[in-house]
Order: structure tokens, then C-alpha cells, then sequence
């Protein structure tokens, strides 16, 4: 039986360090992105991961947009997509309050379809 896990991606972009900020992290002119989204999606894809949980760090994250970010989810293992409440509960175990409508909004503008449609 695979132990479900909790995946971190760390997106080392910003657009100039902080001087406060011992982050790892590259000053990013947006260059590396596509570069940096197809390796994590190889590595997804190798490790085939049964996540619980899938977490972005950085960095700044949302410097990717929204479109890397939804092919590295699509990146995980489709066997057992999450259905809203389920990403909703297991954000509420790490201690972040979304509500199911929440994570279906930013599911939706993630373009990402709900759980039923993406098990394969
Ligand atoms: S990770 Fe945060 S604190 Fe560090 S450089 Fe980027 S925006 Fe600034």
C-alpha cells in the first residue's frame, strides 16, 4: 500500500530579493518558468506521488500564473484525484481555514476540472 504524502514545490522565483530574505531564490525575469514547470512535471511524473496534499513555497509562487500550476497538478497521479472537501479538510489539518466553495473557485479559475473528471 503507497502512504499518502504531503507534496511541497518550492518556486525559487521573485522579482528582486528582499534584503530581509535568506529564501533560496533566483531573481527571476520570467526566463526559467517554462523551464523550471517541465522538470517539477517530470519529476511528479517519476515519483508519481499519492498526494494528500500539494503545497507551493517560493519564492513567489504566483509568478508562474496560473497555468504552470495547473499542469503540475495534472502532473500528480490521477488515480486518486481530491475532491474540493477533501483539499478543503486537509488544508483545515495544516491549520488553513478554506471552505469546499473557496477551493472550487480557485479550482475553477485554475481551470482545473472538479475531482469526478479527472480520475482516470
Ligand atoms: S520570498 Fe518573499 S521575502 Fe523573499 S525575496 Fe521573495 S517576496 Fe521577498
Amino acid at each position: 500500500m503507497t502512504q499518502e504524502v504531503g507534496v511541497y514545490i518550492h518556486v525559487p522565483f521573485c522579482r528582486k530579493r528582499c534584503p530581509y530574505c535568506a529564501f533560496v531564490l533566483i531573481e527571476s525575469d520570467g526566463s526559467l518558468h517554462d523551464r523550471f514547470v517541465d522538470k517539477i512535471c517530470r519529476e511528479i511524473r517519476a515519483a508519481k506521488p499519492k498526494a494528500r496534499t500539494l503545497y507551493f513555497g517560493g519564492g513567489t509562487p504566483s509568478m508562474l500564473g496560473a497555468a504552470p500550476i495547473r499542469r503540475m497538478i495534472e502532473a500528480e497521479d490521477s488515480s486518486h484525484p481530491l475532491s474540493d472537501q477533501e483539499i478543503a479538510d486537509a488544508l483545515a489539518a495544516d491549520g488553513v481555514a478554506l471552505a469546499r466553495r473557496t477551493v472550487a473557485k480557485y479550482r475553477d479559475e485554475l481551470q482545473i476540472l472538479p475531482a469526478r473528471l479527472r480520475h482516470r
